[in-house]
């Protein structure tokens, strides 16, 4: 007899991207990780936590991560009641998950986008719903009235860089029965984010990460921005000290330096425009992209054969075996000095 669930034991697990042990040899565009560092300030206010000899880890964080919660409040502009903090915009889509869908109830997402949504839905036993995309990026046969516990709407869309229009959005939110969780990963690099949404409808919650804009994914950062009532039953289901002592600080310093961060979302912007038109010029087709990365195609429609090449030339680019995906590939933005080497060696190989 096993010791496990069935739905345990059957799951395969989510595979994160590869993160080689030599990471300074590489050119590494694979995870969407920031090219830049965090504000100087996080690594001031991280020395200044641990103080002279690290005293302070002697006891438990702050358990409400109040501070960070009104720093974001004040930035996003919403009542700190409205705010969750987490380890990791991960971790708060898992307690989305546990909060609202139980055993063989649905949970739906849109394929392709984020796929740990399916692994979190496994381990609660839920049942996973997922829905194309059409060639114009909507939702291929959205149901008049989604009727699962949960849908998950990543925007800008990962992998493939797009965001939908919030009109778009805002149709959704009123079709969807359950919960629509908004993943706002990489909207600090578009032109628009849907937070108005969260106000507006009762089953609206966005997600955030400062894993890529802030360059903190090191530290496991994120948060929900949703009505008291959703926030509040996050806070019950969490790790009561989810975030550690170092963490809070570093969020906090680097949620105030936005002069700083706007810089670097400027900077990556720039890089994006300058690459995916230089990717077009020698043929390839890039899709217009809202994120930190972009998803592009080689002539040939052969994105493994592209892939090899640039792996062997020590730059590391992501790449899908799905059958949808393979023609290409996603490359995310690296300084602008390591994606004209990456676009130097991309005409190389041709
Ligand atoms: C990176 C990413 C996350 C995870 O963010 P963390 O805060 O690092 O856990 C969530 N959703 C999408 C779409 C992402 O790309």
């Amino acid at each position: 007899m096993s010791l496990l669930r069935p739905n345990i034991a059957a799951m395969q697990g989510y595979i994160p991207g590869f993160q080689p042990e030599d990471v300074a040899s590489w050119i590494k565009l694979n995870t969407n990780e920031n090219p830049y560092p965090p504000s100087p300030k996080v690594r001031e206010a991280i020395l200044a936590e641990l103080g002279n000899n690290g005293a302070s880890l002697r006891t438990y964080p702050s358990a409400s991560s109040q501070k960070l919660r009104e720093a974001a409040a004040e930035l996003y502009g919403f009542d700190p009641s409205w705010i969750i903090m987490a380890n990791g915009s991960d971790e708060v889509l898992n307690n989305l998950i546990r909060a609202c869908a139980a055993e063989g109830e649905e949970v739906g997402y849109v394929y392709p986008s984020y796929s740990y949504y399916s692994t979190l839905a496994e381990i609660q036993g839920a049942i996973v719903c997922t829905y194309g995309l059409t060639d114009d990026f909507r939702i291929e046969a959205f149901p008049e009235q989604f009727q699962g516990k949960i849908f998950f709407l990543t925007t800008p869309n990962a992998p493939l860089g797009f965001a939908f229009p919030l009109s778009y959005i805002e149709e959704i939110a009123r079709n969807c029965e359950g919960l629509l969780v908004i993943d706002e990963a990489y909207a600090d690099f578009a032109d628009a984010n849907a937070l108005e949404l969260v106000r507006k409808y009762d089953n609206v919650v966005v997600t955030r990460t400062l894993s890529k804009s802030y360059a903190l994914a090191g530290m496991r950062l994120g948060l929900a921005i949703a009505r008291p009532e959703i926030i509040a039953a996050l806070d019950k289901i969490r790790d009561h000290y989810n975030l550690d002592r170092l963490a809070q600080a570093a969020c906090i310093a680097s949620l105030r330096d936005q002069e700083y961060f706007r810089e670097s979302c400027r900077r990556i912007c720039e890089t994006r425009q300058w690459f995916s038109n230089g990717l077009r010029a020698i043929g390839y087709s890039v899709i217009p992209s809202q994120a930190n990365f972009i998803f592009a195609t080689p002539p040939d429609r052969n994105g493994k054969r592209v892939y090899d090449s640039l792996y062997s030339r020590k730059i590391l680019v992501r790449y899908f075996s799905d059958p949808l995906l393979s023609p290409g590939l996603r490359i995310s933005m690296g300084t602008r000095a390591e994606m004209e080497r990456t676009l130097a060696a991309l005409t190389e190989i041709g």
